[in-house]
């Protein structure tokens, strides 16, 4: 079958431009590799999309996406996409169980988590290490957490793990956090938090589970070596030291910046009939507002094509 659209991610921007594209009755097929709604879907609390509902969750607002955009007739599969070919009137997209042909692409992607890059980090992920404070936060109720940045996510996520910790530590690489005012001004009010300024994880080490970290200051080089409390006996780190879009695929053949997908405002990319939308593209502002509107964009462009070319 030849889809009108075929979505290659199923996040905020995925799932907005598949009801776009599937109220406009455009034949639309969504592929997402793993579980519906990207980064959104590991978020515990979303209190700045609009019509957000009081204690709306990341996974209860992609449900919702889902629900509507499948409601309007779009099509959603589970496949991991290993290889596209563009260079056709037909897009040609080969995921690991199957092939599929559009007239059109809109490459919905996304972005994953960056790791600290250290060493003991990955024999520790998910023993103690972590990405992702609403899958793993109670875990580590009345122990004590670290969370490693100092952007949005950091500030927000340890504000959300100060309900289960006995007390979270930001590290962050400068005196100064990245998040906004908002956020910052939560987590200053916060007394559970604290903060350890100019600094930045080094190691983590442990057999089987996370047993002690080294910690560095940036400024004076010093290092020390952190335990979890006697009394404790664990604790966890939280990372969030940013993303990589997760573009890989579309190397050499879609305009790049930084591995960020170039697009026009109607979210043309350099390949006619294939958009981008969301956090995988060069912009200012990657929110869930701002990937749904990408989504919708791209969705009415990908029409209006398939309208003069098909
Ligand atoms: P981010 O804004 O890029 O912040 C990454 C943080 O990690 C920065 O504080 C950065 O330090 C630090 N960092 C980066 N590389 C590091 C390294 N190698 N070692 C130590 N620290 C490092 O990423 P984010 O917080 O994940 O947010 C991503 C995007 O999503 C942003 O546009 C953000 O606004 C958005 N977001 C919004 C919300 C919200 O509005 N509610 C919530 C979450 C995310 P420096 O500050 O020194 O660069």
């Amino acid at each position: 079958m030849l889809y009108d659209v075929i979505i290659i991610g199923g996040g905020p921007a995925g799932l907005s431009a598949g009801l776009y594209a599937a109220r406009s009755r455009l034949s639309t097929l969504i592929i997402e590799k793993e579980a519906d709604g990207g980064q959104i879907a590991t978020t515990a609390e979303v209190e700045n999309y609009p019509g957000s509902v009081l204690n709306a969750t990341g996974p209860t607002l992609v449900a919702r996406m889902v629900e509507q955009a499948l409601g309007f007739g779009a099509k959603k599969i589970s496949d991991e996409i290993i290889e596209v070919d563009f260079s056709g009137k037909e897009k040609i997209v080969k995921g690991k169980n199957k092939e599929y042909k559009g007239k059109t692409v809109i490459i919905a992607t996304g972005a994953v988590p960056r790791l600290i890059g250290c060493p003991g980090e990955k024999e520790l992920t998910g023993r103690g290490v972590s990405y992702c404070a609403t899958c793993d936060g109670p875990f580590f109720e009345g122990l004590e957490i670290f969370v490693m940045g100092g952007g949005d996510s950091a500030v927000e996520e340890a504000i959300y793990l100060s309900k289960f910790a006995r007390k979270v530590t930001i590290i962050h690489r400068r005196d100064e956090l990245r998040a906004a005012k908002s956020i910052q001004e939560k987590a200053f009010e916060n007394p559970k938090i604290d903060f350890m300024w100019d600094s930045v994880i080094t190691e983590v080490k442990g057999e089987g589970m996370l047993e002690s970290f080294i910690v560095k200051n940036v400024k004076t080089e010093e290092e020390k070596e952190i335990f979890p409390d006697e009394e404790d006996g664990a604790f966890g780190i939280f990372v969030y030291v940013g993303h990589i879009p997760s573009t890989k695929l579309f190397e050499n053949m879609i305009d790049m910046e930084r591995g960020y997908i170039i697009t026009n405002d109607d979210m043309e990319t350099n390949v006619s009939g294939v958009y981008a939308a969301g956090d995988n593209r060069v912009k200012s502002l990657r929110q869930v507002v701002t990937a749904a509107a990408d989504g919708a964009i791209a969705a009415v462009q990908a029409e209006k094509y398939i309208d003069e070319n098909f």
